[in-house]
């Protein structure tokens, strides 16, 4: 085994270079991944640009940093973990939680991890944590990452391919938010605004949990994206750019209106207007997509005539991802078809530029980044 890994770390805004950094000797309950597969967000690519996006812009500008929150890889390493993580031994695949929580402070004891404020890092979040805060290995564009006693890990069979347990991070946003946080149960009504790979987990999540009608909503250059949602269980999708949502939604209900809309669209306003106006009375509105900015009009009329529960959706619980990791397991949902791409780390720009739909001819929804380099890299 190699003495060190090799890591793409950034060391400023439009900066990053790959280094060798030495590989930790482990503390009691710390183990070493070796990575094999992360998916990438927009928090990637907020991060490859040395900006906030619409998150504190000091979560993402500390360096220098490997960045990789979505990492799944195989347990190298357990050191005298055992304790800390029952049931792994060396050669599991796993996937990372990687908000890492002290398990004691105000949220934690909430059983809401995601927001802990006990760890002692700016951004106690793997990816985010810079190469200064020992050990260093704290990001998954890495042949290995360092597991901190705090970390929890989800345990996947061999049969599951790495790639198709990155899909982990993406299917508990959408467990979270659309079943734990805005309530889909047996026979709900829901739409789901936008179909990006957090919109598609939603659907895909409203679906496990029983939902009785689901309408997707895209643009025209999403079809490939509407015609994956009708794979994971959408009765009716919708291209905003052609059909009004509102007149849909009203027409698939008969006028009733929807029990839960979850809004994923970011920057867009009007999914904010339409989800108000398609949700019955006493209804739920998940908020999940940043903004950017104000809203310039908001009809808190309606929201309060109407009863609706307005709720901001944020991160994940550990039951949330629990559940993600055991409905890829059970493998009832083409969920292996939300990836479309897989590239090496050294070719991060090209696979940021492709999640953004900035290639030509290249219909992205998931992609996965694998610490390994390709050759001919285009
Ligand atoms: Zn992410
Ligand atoms: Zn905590």
């Amino acid at each position: 085994m190699s003495s060190t890994a090799t890591a793409l770390v950034q060391t400023g805004p439009d900066s990053h270079e790959f280094q060798e950094i030495p590989l930790p000797s482990l503390v009691p309950g710390a183990a070493l991944l070796r990575v094999e597969a992360n998916g990438i967000c927009a928090s990637d690519i907020d991060a490859y640009e040395g900006h906030g996006g619409g998150y504190d812009p000091a979560d993402l500008t500390q360096y220098p940093r490997i960045n990789g929150h979505e990492i799944v890889g195989v347990i190298e390493d357990l050191g005298e973990a055992t304790a800390a993580h029952p049931g792994l031994k060396v050669g599991d695949r796993v996937a990372v939680n990687p908000w890492l929580a002290c398990g004691s402070c105000e949220a934690c004891r909430r059983n809401q991890a995601q927001f802990c404020t006990g760890m002692p890092w700016r951004t106690s979040c793997y990816g985010f944590i810079p190469t200064y805060i020992g050990p260093g290995l704290w990001g998954g564009y890495s042949t290995h990452v360092y597991i901190d006693p705090h970390t929890v890990l989800y345990h996947f069979p061999q049969e599951v391919s790495a790639p198709d347990a990155a899909l982990w991070n993406p299917l508990a946003n959408g467990i979270q938010w659309a079943v734990m946080d805005a309530g889909v149960t047996l026979g709900s009504r829901v739409a789901v605004l936008g179909s990006g790979q957090r919109g598609l987990a939603c659907i895909a999540a409203a679906k496990a949990a029983g939902a009785g009608l689901i309408i997707a909503t895209g643009l025209g250059r999403d079809a490939h994206k509407l015609a994956l949602a009708e794979r994971l269980g959408a009765d009716v999708v919708v291209n905003v750019e052609e059909e009004d949502v509102v007149d849909v939604a009203a027409a698939a209900t008969a006028g009733a209106g929807f029990d839960i809309v979850i809004d994923t669209s970011p920057v867009a306003q009007q999914p904010i207007l339409d989800g108000i106006a398609m949700l019955r009375k006493g209804g739920t509105l998940a908020s999940a997509g940043i903004k950017g900015k104000p809203l310039t009009a908001f009809p808190l009329d309606a929201v309060t005539i109407k009863g609706i529960r307005l709720i901001g959706v944020m991160g994940t619980t550990h039951q949330a991802q629990q559940m993600a990791a055991d409905l890829i397991i059970a493998n009832t949902l083409p969920l292996s078809d939300l990836r479309t791409h897989i590239f090496g780390f050294d070719q991060l720009p090209l696979a940021l530029e492709t999640l953004q739909g900035r290639v030509e001819g290249e219909n992205a929804i998931n992609i996965v980044v694998e610490p390994r380099f390709t050759a001919n890299a285009a």
